[in-house]
Order: structure tokens, then C-alpha cells, then sequence
């Protein structure tokens, strides 16, 4: 059976440093909040149990700021980074919870302490059906959302549907290259776009033009900050104190977002591209024209004409907020239920 119109839903967002919780109305609005720190150290049995009592604090807490809503709670949904799989709500290898926890049941322990159904899910798939929802991509069935901060993050809709592939992978586009020859990216990979263009990569280009001297401001900056790494936000007050090299390397990373979202445009066809992220937000102005610029270059002209960029809308809750459609857009729903049955079933 389909949840009704006015269905609530718990969100939970687990990440690396911190579990947040809320309860999520059908207009998107968020009360009851709670939240704990991550105890990653502690080993993935902890970090269930923290989920779990986040969970249980902020029903609690709804239930003062509003009962009602609380009554029409229909299920549980969790934001977590991924690789993780949706179908069975086993996180696969997230890699900022620790070497212990792939292979870590999450659905099923908070599911049984809290009596709801339970459907996990990749932040970046939570982000752009949140953003759908309630956000910049309101009523749009074709729609990228990238995040850009740490790491580089995507999700697609297209036609409505989420693109997962069958091992939910799909859509990792900050490990496609962009050149052949470097840098080295994190997941060991070469040229790939993340290598270029998110918070770790500024921030290393950062730190080697510093080493070298080739940024007077850069390593005049390490010099008086002993004990402390530059970051990308040291890199962009670098480029608006009007250092050059600084200001290239963000000119740089600016570029490969251009160029590979021209190509996401060839690629996807997606009527609106959402963008958010701590580096999207910083350099916005600056981010949206060097896109408008490479689409205009070097993307189809149909599809270059009919897209749209927009930042994002729903900033840090968007994690929270997304799990109201991941719920109840999956219970009660065949389609999905047929694609729990087809993976449970090639385990
Ligand atoms: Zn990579």
C-alpha cells in the first residue's frame, strides 16, 4: 500500500564527523531535531547504536513540538556516503566511517529498535530527490545534481528514474578522467575530474605551490600558520589577496567543472544541472559563468540551449529533507519492491 499525502518520515544523516536526525513533513518542513557525534573510533556497533538513539530523540522531540505529525510517521530513511547498497541497506565501503565498517547491516538493527521500515540510501541520490522535491529542481524528471567540496559528488535523474546501475555505482563522475596524464586521484585513479576540481585537490596543488615557492603569499602563509595545512579556502583568500598562481590553480579546477559539466550535457541531456557544495557555493559567480562558457563551446547546441545551472537550495539539510521521497517514493512501490527481490536474490 502507497503511504497517504500526508505521510511523515525520520531522516537520518550519518556522517563522518556527525548523526543528524530529524522528522521530515510531506512539505518538506523539519522539527524534533537531534543530533551526536560520529563515533567512528569506537567501531560500527557504536555507530549503529548511535544512529539509534538520534532516531529515538528526535521522535521524542517531535512528539512535543507536534504529535500529529508524529502519528503519521510511515518510515525511516538514511543518508549515508557511499558505496552502499540501497536494496539490502548494507553499507558497502564508506570511506570516511572507518576500515571496519563495510559490510555493516544499518537497515535492519535501527529498522527492529524502531519498528519502521528502513530504506538507506547514497547522499548524493538523497540530495537530488530532495532538491526535486522541495528545491531547485522542483517537478523536473530529467536532472543532474552535483555537489562540489571535499570530494566531487553526482546523481542523475532521468525520464524520473534515479540511474544506479545494478551494483548502485552508477553516476561517479568525479572518477572519470578529464586528462591522461594526472594528477593521481585519491582512489588511485589517474586524471580524474576530483583530482582536479574538489576541496582535496585545490588544497594540495595549494600545498606544492607553497613547497615550491611558486606562491609567495602560499608559502608566506605556511610560514606563520606552523602546525596548520592549507586548505581550499586558504587557496581562494590566497587568489583574492591577488596571488597569480593561486588564482590559477582555481581558475583551473573551475575549468574542469566547466568543461566535464559540457560534457555531462552531451552525455545526459538533463533539463536543469543543480550544484551545490561548499566550493560551488564559495566561487559561485565565478563557477556559473566559466559553465555557461564551456557549454557554450564544446556542448551540443540543442541540448546546451535547453539546460538550466542552479545552485543549490536546500544547503546542509538537503540530506535530511531527501529522505522524504526515498521513503515514500519506494514503500508500497512494486517497482521497487521487484528490484529488492532481483538483488537479494544474486547475493
Ligand atoms: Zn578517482
Amino acid at each position: 500500500m502507497q503511504p497517504p499525502a500526508d505521510a511523515t518520515v525520520l531522516a537520518l544523516d550519518l556522517g563522518g564527523t556527525q548523526v543528524r536526525a530529524a522528522l521530515v513533513r510531506a512539505d518538506g518542513t523539519r522539527l524534533g531535531r537531534a543530533a551526536a557525534p560520529t563515533p567512528v573510533a569506537d567501531g560500527p556497533a557504536a555507530v549503529v547504536a548511535a544512529c539509534i538513539a538520534t532516531l529515538q530523540l528526535a521522535r521524542e522531540n517531535a512528539t512535543r513540538e507536534d504529535a500529529a505529525a508524529v502519528s503519521r510517521l510511515v518510515g525511516i530513511g538514511i543518508s549515508a556516503p557511499g558505496p552502499l547498497n540501497p536494496w539490502t541497506g548494507i553499507a558497502v565501503e564508506p570511506a570516511n566511517l572507518g576500515p571496519r565498517f563495510p559490510g555493516t547491516d544499518l537497515a535492519g538493527p535501527i529498522g527492529a529498535a524502531l519498528g519502521l521500515p528502513v530504506f538507506l540510501e547514497h547522499d548524493t541520490k538523497v540530495a537530488i530527490l530532495g532538491e526535486r522535491a522541495f528545491g531547485a529542481g522542483s517537478g523536473i524528471d530529467d536532472l543532474m545534481y552535483l555537489t562540489i567540496s571535499t570530494g566531487f559528488g553526482a546523481a542523475a535523474l532521468s525520464g524520473g528514474h534515479l540511474l544506479t546501475g545494478p551494483d548502485d555505482t552508477a553516476l561517479e563522475l568525479g572518477h572519470v578522467p578529464i586528462s591522461l596524464d594526472g594528477p593521481r586521484c585519491s582512489c588511485g585513479g589517474t586524471g580524474h575530474l576530483e583530482a582536479h576540481a574538489s576541496g582535496w585537490a585545490l588544497a594540495a596543488a595549494g600545498a606544492t605551490a607553497a613547497m615550491s615557492g611558486a606562491s609567495p603569499w602560499l608559502a608566506n602563509w605556511e610560514s606563520t600558520h606552523s602546525g596548520e595545512a592549507i586548505s581550499a579556502k586558504t587557496v581562494a583568500e590566497a587568489a583574492a589577496a591577488g596571488d597569480a598562481v593561486a588564482d590559477e590553480i582555481l581558475e583551473r579546477a573551475l575549468l574542469a567543472v566547466g568543461r566535464a559539466v559540457a560534457g555531462y550535457v552531451n552525455t545526459f541531456n538533463p533539463v536543469r544541472i543543480i550544484i551545490g557544495g561548499s566550493l560551488a557555493e564559495a566561487h559561485w559567480d565565478r563557477l556559473a559563468k566559466r559553465i555557461s562558457h564551456e557549454i557554450g563551446e564544446n556542448a551540443f547546441k540543442v541540448p546546451g540551449r535547453r539546460v538550466s545551472i542552479k545552485p543549490a537550495q536546500l544547503g546542509g539539510d538537503v540530506s535530511l529533507a531527501g529522505c522524504h521521497p526515498v521513503v515514500v517514493g519506494r514503500l508500497g512501490n512494486p517497482a521497487w519492491e521487484r528490484a529488492v527481490a532481483i538483488n537479494k536474490a544474486a547475493k
